[in-house]
């Protein structure tokens, strides 16, 4: 999968991510971002009965998703144009309405290559993600529970938890975050990026969580 086809799913499809919780991590099915976006744009009466989900009521946050929501708009409407601009590109699709927000942006991902704009739907798309990301949520941390740091062979550190008291926490943790980064708290070794694909392949992680690390 290719990281264009991997950001376009993540902004308009449901994709599972893995979420940290008391009973350590676990693979949910997230909602496309796309679409939470434009959830919270709309006036509050129309969200749906589902939306679990909240960025605050505050009113620079509400500027700031509509600010979002705007520029991936004329974004998407520039790269949709390119998109399909290419010699032997579909025709435009028949009748009234046009493509959706969402259609315009899978079709982007369907055509890019072919247009030659991989690199910049690529990089605009990776820009969308992290924006939003960073708008609903800070980076979620997962800790690799009984698994050895493959620099040290240390599977947990030492910490001090909110009692002050002295605890040991695995020492390996990935950062989910549109760079993946893992980390050993116990010698301090940092994977980077897709170096984290070759971390979570050493401790042995599953072909899913693999996909999720960028494998
Ligand atoms: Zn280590």
């Amino acid at each position: 999968m290719t990281d264009l086809r991997r950001l376009a799913d993540r902004l308009t499809v449901v994709t599972p991510v893995m979420v940290k919780t008391s009973a350590g991590p676990v693979l949910v099915q997230a909602r496309p971002l796309l679409e939470e976006l434009q959830e919270e744009v709309r006036p509050s009466g129309e969200r749906s009965a589902g939306s679990s989900r909240s960025v605050g009521s505050g009113a620079p946050v509400a500027l700031a998703v509509l600010d979002m929501l705007c520029r991936i708009e004329e974004d998407t409407a520039r790269l949709y144009w390119l998109a399909r601009s290419y010699r032997g590109a579909p025709p435009r699709r028949p009748g009234i309405g046009g493509y959706t927000l969402i259609e315009r942006v899978r079709f982007v991902a369907d055509h890019a290559e072919a247009a030659g704009i991989e690199d910049e739907a690529t990089r605009a798309y990776s820009e969308w993600v992290a924006g939003i990301e960073r708008l609903f949520d800070p980076p979620k941390v997962v800790p690799l529970r009984g698994i050895a740091c493959p620099a040290c062979g240390e599977a947990t550190t030492p910490t001090f938890d909110d009692a002050g008291e002295l605890v040991d926490v695995p020492a390996l943790s990935v950062t989910l975050a549109e760079t993946p980064r893992g980390r050993c708290g116990e010698c301090g070794a940092v994977w980077s990026g897709p170096e984290v694909a070759d971390l979570a392949e050493q401790v042995g992680a599953t072909p899913t969580a693999l996909h999720l690390f960028g494998a």
